[in-house]
């Protein structure tokens, strides 16, 4: 019997205008690079529409009682990339600027991520249009509850598994877990992840992603020849993935020498004190007005002397209007999507080494995995227990990248694509097309 992939490409029909390459968009930017990898793809290739598609997309209704009376309306969505090698993963977003083509590109770079650091899971993302600093908490809760009962036709843990993103949290994944319950009458605390884990979340989960990025940027800076204990790191977003990223960064010995957030920019040669800093942060919520560190122009963060900038705050920070001017050997994207793709050409060609979102920021949905893993088994590790297996798997993820991107002479990110695209494609034609 001849092998699978000697038979004849699929055909397809051409795709509908909102899925077509020149629609312009994060989708966009994501069929732009399938179309990069594909000469990588070898025989797979014949497989490779199915990336182009989102295998599921659902756009749901979702009305609310306001606290004044009146019935107001929300559009959500849930999309399911692909789920060729497992449920779907993703995050649920609430931002005004909430758009379907962008969670459809969100939902692939998931599906891309969870192949990149080979856990089980297809890529899937969701959002509701709405900016949720407007609404009560009481009106928060019900638009969670039921923008929840509406996607629960597809979700599940088994099915797709929504964890937090921009704007959700702790709380809303405790009532999305609680709403799915009673809705199916049984509690099922695995059908999101970043849970509070008094509900079934894992410890080591909040630091995760900063600890991922860590990890790779130490592997990198290794394979280039750049010692971390004397390497000078600038930071953009000092939250979440930041400020632990910065953290770890400065106990390894390098110092810490710009942080920028969104209420301004801070610098100081010799290394701020990271600690004191972040201690600065829950009290003032940003890094501006610490007093042991000189006050730096937002704009000019760009241009301070480092070895390691790493962007863990909004996308499309680096744009062809500031990639000239980074003086780092690495970036290291702890933040979705912060450099354009042609800051991205910029930087390639400036020979500045760039750790892509796509496995630098896969800590979080590894330890989302090992908490979706400990609630089916209803045994909880510890937290050291589960340090040390993200170390692992991102250092295993890392150094496959790493290879694939020697062996082609091709940029990390394209590498990563390629990886994980492979993985995915090869689970395709192994289950086959049913029927
Ligand atoms: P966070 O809310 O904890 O922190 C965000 C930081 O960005 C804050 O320091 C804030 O001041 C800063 N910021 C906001 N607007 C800014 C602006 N205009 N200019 C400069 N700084 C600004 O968020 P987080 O969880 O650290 O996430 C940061 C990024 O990492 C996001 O892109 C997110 O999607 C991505 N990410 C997060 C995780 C995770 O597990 N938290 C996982 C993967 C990717």
């Amino acid at each position: 019997m001849s092998a699978p992939s000697s038979l004849p490409a699929p055909t397809a029909h051409p795709l509908p205008s909102y899925l077509q390459a020149d629609h312009l968009g994060p989708w966009g930017i994501f069929l732009q690079q399938v179309d990069r990898v594909e000469p990588y793809l070898g025989n797979l290739a014949r497989w490779v529409e199915t990336l182009k598609r989102p295998k599921r997309i659902l756009v749901v209704d979702v009305p609310i009682h306001m606290d004044d009376g009146r019935v107001a309306h929300f559009e959500g969505y849930r999309v399911q990339h692909n789920t060729s090698r497992g449920p779907g993963k993703g995050g649920v977003r609430f931002h005004q600027d909430v758009t379907l083509s962008e969670v459809m590109a969100l939902s692939a770079w998931m599906s891309i991520k969870n192949a990149a650091v080979n856990v089980p899971y297809g890529g899937a993302k969701g959002g509701i249009r709405v900016d949720p600093k407007t609404l009560s908490r009481g009106e928060l809760e019900r638009m969670t509850r039921r923008y929840t009962s509406e996607i629960g036709i597809i979700i599940g843990p088994n099915k797709d598994i929504p964890a937090p993103d921009v704007n959700t949290n702790e709380q809303i994944m405790a009532w999305m877990m609680d709403t799915y319950s009673m809705n199916q009458g049984a509690t099922a605390t695995g059908v999101v992840t970043g849970k509070p884990v008094d509900l079934g979340g894992s410890l080591g989960r909040r630091e995760a992603t900063g600890r991922g990025v860590f990890t790779v940027g130490a592997e990198a800076a290794r394979n280039i020849g750049l010692d971390i204990s004397t390497a000078r790191v600038a930071v953009q977003g000092f939250g979440n993935v930041g400020g632990v990223a910065g953290k770890l960064f400065a106990e390894a010995g390098a110092r810490v020498v710009a942080v920028q957030d969104h209420g301004g920019a801070i610098y100081r040669e010799a290394g701020l004190d990271v600690p004191s800093l972040l201690k600065h942060v829950v009290e003032k919520g940003t890094v501006a007005g610490f007093e042991h560190a000189e006050v730096m122009d937002a704009e000019k963060f760009w241009d301070v002397p480092c070895d390691i900038m790493i962007p863990a705050a909004l996308e499309q920070q680096i744009t062809k209007a500031n990639a000239h001017r980074i003086q780092a050997r690495m970036v290291i994207e702890g933040a979705n999507g912060p450099t354009t793709p042609e800051a991205d050409d910029i930087l390639h060609e400036r020979n500045v080494l760039v750790l892509p979102d796509v496995i630098a920021n896969a800590g979080g949905v590894t330890v989302s995995y090992f908490e979706w893993v400990q609630d089916f088994s209803s045994f909880f590790w510890d937290e050291d227990e589960i340090n040390k297996r993200l170390v692992r798997v991102m250092q295993q993820a890392f150094a496959g990248v790493w290879q694939v991107a020697e062996q082609h002479k091709v940029s990390l990110r394209t590498a990563t694509f390629i990886v994980a695209c492979q993985r995915i494609l090869h689970t395709r034609e192994l289950r086959g097309l049913y029927p």
